[in-house]
């Protein structure tokens, strides 16, 4: 059995054909059901969301929508911005806060979960069920000191940060609705409260098996939750019959490992950050998830940190990929508790270096423009990221224009201060495009279609931002346009295009939400 193509898909956008036939023109009329609210009580709590006073609807994701079955006509329905700002229920569903624990920088945190998310339930669709959850919804018994709220800025952060992913290809929750009241919230400064509702095929974390660490019962529960519903292919084996308990948990590490893997290796490629990857932040899924302080790299530089709350650097963007491991180290050893021998659990943890540098090598292979991957290609990439490095060349730009570097080195060259070296690494480049059958159009054309040339830069999300906390959604609508579509250079919107500008190097992102 090829595990890879026998697992139930995470559904995309509906581009790619996730939308049913037929649309609701009503939330009533989607059919949904509430697997997590089953769970046994101790892994969640029943509660309603804490309204906002007075909410508006920001913007509502039509693509989103779809994806749920839902006309876009029903996004203009009072019902619609009532279950969105939760004032109440999902027809249907069964309203919850889940528990779960996690590893923040590195330390065991003990008890976590949603202290300001609330659950509603979940929608049936052609390609498999979606959770629809609200974050700035509220407190929860998991609040901890939290004021169970999310201010404004960063819930247009985590809407736009989710459809850019989206847009870029790479695995991520979504988000359907944004929703911005006068409701005053209490962080550095005065802001304003705002809720976004994220869809998921699951919003179970690394955190949520932590939780059960030793308590083989509760924890066995969540895993069978887990396989049974996102991945049942991995109950099978060969010969038709069943896969043992210990083995379905072992191919579950495993496929969790992979896709792990493959998301980091995305991040690594676009010069993403995600600022927190605590392990409370991973996603069973290996979706990304949890938009905090994130970044996207305007100016190169290895080490680079998004989130000013992190001042040792453990999530700087060259270790992802090996804080990533960590996280998958702290999942695998909760399933000692099921009896598994560690050396089994080792086993399936080991995969992760292969699945990474396979997938970074083949991101890579295709941002150059190369047919096959070869393993001095590895040189020509460091020499690449230590030219970018040493220059503080803009990551997105960088790969994009060197698709056209045969026609316009001009532009190319432009973005570094010592345009010499650069054009020594460029002459390294074109002695191993040599080699290659590829057509220079086709080649470029291939490049263009992998390498965006829209970002979600800090300064764009900023002043979206700044127009949305005046009223004005065009700004978030533009960014959208671009974003959905990263790799479309589009008339009239060359300025989502730029590099940054120097104030955007003062920008500072941190935990503070
Ligand atoms: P995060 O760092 O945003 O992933 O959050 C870590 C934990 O803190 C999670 O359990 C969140 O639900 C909780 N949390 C973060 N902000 C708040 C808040 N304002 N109110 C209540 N809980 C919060
Ligand atoms: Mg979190």
């Amino acid at each position: 059995m090829n595990i890879d193509s026998d697992l139930s898909p995470v559904p995309s956008s509906p581009a790619s054909g996730g939308r049913p036939a037929r649309l609701a023109a009503r939330l009533e009329d989607l059919q949904v059901a509430n697997s997590y609210a089953e769970l046994p009580p101790a892994f969640h709590t029943f509660l309603p969301p804490q309204p906002l006073k007075a909410p508006r609807l920001l913007h509502a994701n039509e693509e989103v929508a779809a994806m749920l079955g839902l006309d876009p006509s029903a996004l203009g329905a009072p019902e619609f911005l009532e279950v969105v700002s939760g004032q109440r229920p999902l027809p249907g569903g069964r309203t919850l806060a889940a528990v779960y624990s996690g590893h923040q920088f590195g330390i065991w945190a003990g008890q976590l979960g949603d202290g300001r998310a609330h659950l509603l339930g979940e929608v049936l669709t052609p390609h498999g069920p979606l959770e629809l959850q609200l974050k700035g919804s509220g407190r929860t018994p998991y609040s901890r000191m939290g004021d169970g709220r999310a201010v404004l800025r960063s819930s247009v952060r985590e809407y736009l940060a989710s459809e850019a992913m989206a847009g870029l290809g790479i695995p991520t929750t979504r988000a359907l609705a944004l929703v911005v009241s006068d409701e005053p919230v209490y962080r550095e400064t005065v802001e304003t409260a705002a809720i976004v509702t994220r869809v998921s095929p699951s919003f179970v974390r690394f955190g949520s098996f932590e939780h059960w660490a030793g308590k083989p019962e509760p924890l066995q529960t969540l895993t069978d939750y887990v396989i049974d519903r996102h991945f049942p292919a991995l109950r099978e084996v060969a010969s038709g019959e069943p896969a043992g308990t210990q083995q379905a948990v072992l191919r579950m590490l495993r496929e969790v490992v992979r896709r792990t893997a493959r998301m980091v290796a995305d991040w690594q490629t676009v010069g993403f950050c995600h600022g927190v990857m605590n392990t409370d932040n991973m996603s069973i899924l290996g979706l990304t998830i949890d938009y905090g302080p994130y970044g996207f790299m305007d100016r190169f530089q290895a080490n680079h940190v998004c989130n000013h709350s992190d001042t040792h650097g453990r999530y700087a963007w060259n270790v992802q990929p090996a804080v990533a491991h960590w996280n998958l180290y702290r999942l695998g050893s909760v399933f000692l508790a099921l009896g598994i021998e560690e050396d089994a659990l080792r086993d399936a943890l080991s995969g992760y270096q292969e699945d990474f540098l396979i997938a970074y090598h083949d991101n890579l292979r295709r941002k150059f423009g190369l047919e096959v991957w070869r393993a001095e290609d590895e040189e020509l990439v460091d020499a690449w990221w230590r030219l970018l490095h040493e220059q503080r060349a803009d990551f997105t730009l960088a790969f994009r224009l060197l698709a056209d570097v045969e026609r316009e080195p001009r532009c190319f060259l432009d973005l570094f201060s010592e345009p010499e070296s650069a054009r020594a690494w460029l002459d390294r480049y074109a002695r191993r495009l040599k080699g290659q059958t590829l057509a220079e159009p086709d080649r470029r054309a291939a490049m263009n279609a992998v390498n965006p040339l829209y970002v979600l830069r800090n300064h764009l999300a900023q002043e979206a931002i700044e127009a949305a906390a005046k009223g004005d959604v065009g700004e978030i609508e533009a960014l959208l346009t671009v974003l959905r579509n990263p790799f479309e250079a589009r008339e009239g919107f060359e300025y989502y295009a730029q590099a940054a500008p120097e104030w955007a190097e003062r920008l500072e992102v941190s935990c503070s939400s």
